[in-house]
């Protein structure tokens, strides 16, 4: 038996539960990893208190991150003792996930853990950090250098949107944070925000094309959010859209990038190749400054999970929560 949160559906509907997990509802897989870290994603918050289908199977633990040892492995990449992290690949989708003690899964979706980070730190990271830093990166390769102006992040107290304006400003950039709770604005400039704006700017709906604003975006929210984002970024500018927590629609024209040769990035972060995702995590330890880490980092228990994913969708959470699944 294992201690962890399990999603069940049955005749008594949906639910999440705290509880003893018999160790048969973990899947097949080559690696046993004792997990010491996991988080709270935006998805981790639709999974629990079932606002979208993002659960495929039941009964399954939740969380797509975790962070721990490896404890079993048949895998001759993996030995008992290395510390690994875990992203995505469907695990708390599909694959029993990180907020248990324990996973099983395939060690090919394994990273090694950063030397600079403990597990604590890469959870604190947790998707939703790397998938900053892919945003990043999609910015940086299209070319785009600081000075070259602003750079619009939305979403900005969520967790992609905090460690995408520490990445951005430690990298140089000027950012503007486009936020919802203007009140936290001095914490946003800690973090290395240049500005910060409401968010009620970019959600209604827009013009098809506006004023040159932005020389590159990384988008977390979506919809009209997005659509206004791309109408104003600037000629041959980049938006990296990543998210959907403003909405999964996209009500927007071609006109910026016909007219304005602007690029729209998609980002995933689920299934990228290993590769990138060792890139995402060297640049992670090279760019992300720890101390701001630790300032957008709230820590929990599993006890206060549940609670916590409805102040996630509530948009009631700032920064990132990790989960200490031992306790
Ligand atoms: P969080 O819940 O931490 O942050 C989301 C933020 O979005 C909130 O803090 C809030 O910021 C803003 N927001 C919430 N509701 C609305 C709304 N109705 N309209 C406009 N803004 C809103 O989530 P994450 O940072 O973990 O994730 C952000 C998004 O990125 C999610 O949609 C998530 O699914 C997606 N994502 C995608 C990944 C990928 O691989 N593509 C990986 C990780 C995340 P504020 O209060 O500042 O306005």
């Amino acid at each position: 038996m294992l201690n962890g949160i399990l999603i069940t559906k049955d005749e008594a509907g949906y639910q999440a539960r705290l509880q003893a997990i018999d160790d048969a509802v973990l899947q097949e897989g080559d690696v046993t990893v004792s997990i010491e870290w996991s988080t709270l994603n935006y998805k981790d918050g639709l999974a629990i208190t079932g606002k979208a289908p993002v659960v495929r199977r039941f009964p399954l633990i939740p969380g797509i991150d975790f962070a721990g040892t490896v404890s079993e492995s048949s895998n001759p990449a993996w030995k008992i003792g290395d510390k690994v992290i875990l992203n995505g690949w469907g695990v708390g989708e599909t694959h029993c996930g990180g907020l248990a003690e324990v996973a099983r899964i395939k060690g090919e979706w394994l990273v090694p853990l950063p030397k600079q980070f403990s597990t604590r730190q890469a959870m604190a990271i947790g998707t939703a950090g790397y998938t900053a830093m892919l945003c990043v990166l999609a910015l940086e390769k299209h070319g785009i250098k600081a000075g070259d102006g602003d750079i619009l992040v939305t979403g900005a107290n969520g967790g992609v949107g905090s460690v995408a304006i520490a990445l951005l400003a430690k990298l140089g950039y000027r950012v503007v944070a486009s936020t919802g709770r203007v009140a936290e604005a001095e914490h946003l400039k800690a973090l290395g925000a240049s500005e910060v704006i409401d968010r009620n700017e970019l959600s209604a709906p827009g013009k098809p094309i506006g004023k040159e604003r932005w020389a590159g975006v990384v988008d977390t929210v979506g919809s009209h959010t997005l659509a206004n984002a791309c109408a104003t970024t600037r000629y041959r500018g980049a938006v990296a859209a990543c998210g959907l927590a403003g909405g999964m629609d996209f009500p927007a024209t071609v006109a910026p990038f016909i007219l304005r040769g602007v690029t729209l990035y998609g980002i995933d972060s689920v299934m990228a190749p290993l590769s990138v995702r060792q890139e995402a995590w060297a640049r992670l330890e090279r760019d992300l400054d720890t101390a701001k880490l630790d300032a957008m980092t709230k820590e929990i228990g599993l006890g206060e999970v549940l609670e916590a994913a409805g102040q996630l969708m509530a948009g009631q959470i700032r920064g990132r929560v990790i989960v200490d699944v031992n306790r």
